[in-house]
């Protein structure tokens, strides 16, 4: 028989050296080799042949848009939140910030943690996309490269006037600047797939089960290649289940999620539908079935500058009530569909993150991926009722403490512990 493990809490941290382990101390983060392997790997989130780190949001737009005011405002203030957050930054253009969850700091204090780990988003500032990157323009397909490796993609669109600062095509145009970023990604998705075509084309497959996988890329490639055609991003091809799969490992650019983060002048951010520009992005967000986020770039950036007692003053003269970067993270993460669910101990309480409808193996997997194989059960409780009976041990006299097998499908905020074999 199976032996049985003793519930591990939080027994990746024991395992692997993962980026929590580190995070109390970025420097020591920042000075290893990128190459060596000390992060906890987990699933790329929209590409699960990869994997991935954490969540990767990859920051794009035309020059003088506004992106490195905006990854650098991301940085900065990771690295004032670093005593309490993970936050570390891995190559000068990628920083990880923590996902605001006010419920991390309740569980903590519950269960006397010693410390409190969120969950991170990775933000990576990918400049240099210019019109005919795809024919290898500017820095071209190096950057298009590092499209392809991130979970979503946030355009910063430039919304403000500014006569000292040039805008590449002569006038602020948000369409034409939304245009030029989405055909250049159509014609490198466009390009790949004629390739993979020209490929499934001569019929490798050396089973039935493999050509039946095969004809699925097929009809999926067909169909996307005909939207892209006309203009329009992969992710508005209708595909069944099973062809969304069978294309999922080309990685396409234009599948992945977007969220245009519409830059506007400090003083629009109160009211930034009375912006034309933002008028117009909020409507092609809508068209592209995007995500849409306000946020002046240089008031994130000046705000980082603040000692954080007279930031919600300065807010607060704008007539906001809270920082866009807040909201950009919580549009990422709700963009992409993520859940995120806790374990909590003494040792530490940790927010994990996984895709809406992961069961508890998917989800013990995203801890270890020993922890998927070996899975036996997982004992949960919600959220609310882990706070209302006050630790594991309590919430299991209650009877609010559930042992769920491998296909429950974790739900938003189940606080768990799971069992498996090692
Ligand atoms: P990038 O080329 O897209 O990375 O653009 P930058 O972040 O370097 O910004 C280009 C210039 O625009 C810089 O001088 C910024 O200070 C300025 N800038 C960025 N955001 C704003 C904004 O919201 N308002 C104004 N007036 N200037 C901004």
């Amino acid at each position: 028989m199976a032996r049985i493990a003793r519930n591990h809490l939080i027994p990746a941290l024991s395992i692997l050296p993962t980026k929590s382990c580190l995070s109390a101390n970025p420097s020591l983060f920042a000075s290893r080799p990128h190459s060596t392997p000390v992060l906890g790997f987990r699933r790329c989130f929209s590409c699960p042949s990869r994997l991935s780190m954490s969540l990767k949001a990859g920051i794009v737009g035309l020059p003088n848009v506004g992106k490195s005011t905006l990854f650098n405002a991301v940085v900065e203030n990771g690295k004032a939140q670093a005593a309490n957050f993970p936050f570390c930054t891995i190559e000068p253009n990628v920083g990880i910030v923590a996902v605001p969850d006010p419920r991390l700091h309740v569980l903590s204090d519950l269960s006397k943690s010693q410390r409190a780990v969120p969950a991170s988003i990775e933000f990576v500032d990918i400049a240099g996309l210019v019109k005919g990157a795809s024919q290898g323009e500017g820095l071209g397909n190096k950057f298009l490269s590092h499209i392809r490796e991130v979970d979503s993609i946030l355009q910063v669109v430039r919304c403000f006037e500014d006569n000292d600062i040039v805008h590449v095509n002569g006038k602020v145009d948000p369409k034409s600047d939304i245009d030029v970023i989405n055909l250049e990604l159509i014609f490198s998705d466009l390009d790949q797939i004629q390739k993979r075509l020209e490929k499934l084309k001569k019929g490798k497959a050396r089973d039935s089960q493999s050509k039946i996988k095969e004809d699925a890329e097929k009809s999926a490639l067909e169909k996307i290649e005909q939207a892209l055609m006309d203009g329009k991003p992969a992710r508005s091809a209708s595909l069944t289940d099973f062809e969304n799969d069978a294309i999922k490992h080309l990685c396409l650019l234009t599948m992945k999620p977007v969220i245009y983060v519409a830059n506007v002048a400090e003083s629009e951010l109160a009211e930034p539908a009375n912006n034309p520009y933002v008028k117009e992005v909020m409507n092609l967000a809508s068209e592209l079935k995007s995500g849409l986020v306000t946020i002046s770039a240089q008031v994130e950036a000046e705000l980082t500058e603040l000692p954080s007692e007279e930031r919600t003053e300065y807010l607060k003269s704008l007539g906001v009530s809270e920082s866009g970067l807040g909201n950009l993270i919580r549009a990422t993460y709700g963009l992409l569909g993520l859940r995120t669910y806790f374990t909590s101990g003494e040792k530490e309480t940790k927010a994990w993150t996984i895709l809406a409808g992961m069961t508890a193996p998917q989800a013990a997997g995203v801890i270890h991926s020993d922890f998927e194989k070996g899975f036996i059960r997982a004992e949960t409780v919600a959220y609310d009722d882990f706070v209302t009976a006050g630790s594991f041990a309590a919430a299991r006299e209650k009877g609010v403490l559930r042992s769920e097998g491998k296909d429950y499908v974790v739900r938003e905020g189940d606080v768990m512990l799971f069992r498996f074999n090692v």
